[in-house]
C-alpha cells in the first residue's frame, strides 16, 4: 500500500468510529455503574437500567439532559462500541427480549469499549507521517485489536486488557514524540528553546488565553476550567488530558493529537473552535 493510501485508510477507520444509538440495546445506559454526582442525577448500579430508558431503547429525556442533571450522559461516547456488541458479538439478540443474555452482553461492553478506543488511537496515530517502523509496529497493533473485537463474548471475557494497554501506549508516546519532534522544527526551527513537555501538568484554571502552545505534551494534563481561549493547539497531544470545562472558544485544535470527542464534550467552546475533522461540535456549545 503506498503512502498516501495507508494515511487516508487510517484516517477513515478513525473517523468511522461513531456510536450509533439506533443499532445499540442501550448498552451505555445500562451496563455501566453510574455515581450520583454534578455529573448523573441518580445512583444505577451496572446493570440495572437507567430509569430513563424506554422499552426502545431511547432515552426519554435525551433533549434535556444537562436541565435534568445528566451531562455526563451528553459526555459520554462510546465509539461504536455498543452497535458492535449488539449486533455483531450477540448478533442482534435483544437482552430485554432474552435476559439470559444480559448479564454476559453488559460483561462484554466495558471490554469492546476499550478496544474501541485503543484502535481510535493507533488508527489515528497511523493516519500520521511516522517512520516506516514505527508504521510497521503500529500496523500490526491495529490488525491485533481488530481482530480481538472479532472474539466471541466468551473469549472477549477472558481477555486481560492491561496486556494490550501497555505496548499500545508504548506506542502511541513514541509517536507523539515523532510527530510533534517534526512540527517543533516546521513551527519553530531547528534553534527552538522553548518548553514542550507538560505531561501531567496542573493547569486547573490556569489562564492561557491566545497562548501559541502548538506541539506542547499535554498527555495527562489536568486543564480542568483552564482559559483555553484562542489558544493555538495544532499538534498538541491530548492523550487523557482533563478538558473538563475548559473553555476552547475560537481555540485552534485542528490538528491536535489523540483527543477524544469525550473530552471535547465536556469541554466549553464556541462555533469559532476549529476541531479535527473526526470529532463534531457540541451541540451544548454556545453559537
Ligand atoms: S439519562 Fe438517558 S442517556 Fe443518560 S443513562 Fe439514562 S437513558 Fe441513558
Amino acid at each position: 500500500m503506498s503512502g498516501d493510501k495507508r494515511l487516508a485508510t487510517a484516517k477513515e477507520i478513525r473517523e468511522s468510529l461513531q456510536a450509533d444509538c439506533t443499532n445499540c440495546f442501550g448498552l451505555c445506559c445500562t451496563a455501566l455503574n453510574i455515581i450520583a454526582s454534578s455529573d448523573f442525577a441518580i445512583n444505577k448500579a451496572s446493570g440495572i437500567p437507567c430509569p430513563n430508558l424506554k422499552s426502545d431503547y431511547r432515552c426519554q429525556i435525551h433533549s434535556s439532559l444537562r436541565e435534568n442533571g445528566f451531562k455526563g450522559c451528553t459526555v459520554f461516547d462510546c465509539l461504536g462500541a455498543g452497535q458492535k456488541v449488539s449486533q455483531d458479538t450477540f448478533n442482534g439478540i435483544d437482552w430485554r427480549e432474552n435476559p439470559e443474555v444480559g448479564e454476559k452482553m453488559f460483561r462484554v461492553f466495558p471490554i469492546m469499549e476499550q478496544l474501541y478506543e485503543m484502535i481510535a488511537y493507533i488508527a489515528e496515530a497511523l493516519s500520521y507521517k511516522v517512520s516506516h517502523t514505527l508504521t510497521v509496529k503500529l500496523n500490526l497493533q491495529l490488525v491485533q485489536l481488530e481482530s480481538l473485537t472479532r472474539l466471541d463474548a466468551d473469549a472477549l471475557l477472558l481477555l486481560d486488557i492491561n496486556t494490550y494497554r501497555l505496548p499500545v501506549n508504548e506506542l502511541l508516546l513514541e509517536s507523539s514524540k515523532y510527530i510533534r519532534n517534526e512540527l517543533i522544527l516546521k513551527f519553530f526551527g531547528a534553534k527552538n528553546t522553548r518548553k514542550h513537555d507538560f505531561r501531567g501538568i496542573d493547569w486547573i484554571g490556569k489562564k492561557l488565553k491566545g497562548k501559541d502552545l502548538r506541539a506542547t505534551d499535554l498527555r495527562g494534563a489536568y486543564l480542568i476550567a483552564a482559559d483555553l481561549q484562542n489558544t493555538d493547539l495544532r499538534g498538541v497531544d491530548f492523550i487523557g488530558a482533563d478538558l473538563r470545562d475548559a473553555d476552547l472558544s475560537g481555540a485552534n485544535l485542528s490538528t491536535s493529537m489523540f483527543l477524544t470527542q469525550m473530552q471535547i464534550n465536556s469541554a466549553k467552546g464556541d462555533k469559532e473552535t476549529i476541531l479535527p475533522s473526526y470529532l463534531k461540535r457540541p451541540s451544548h456549545w454556545t453559537d
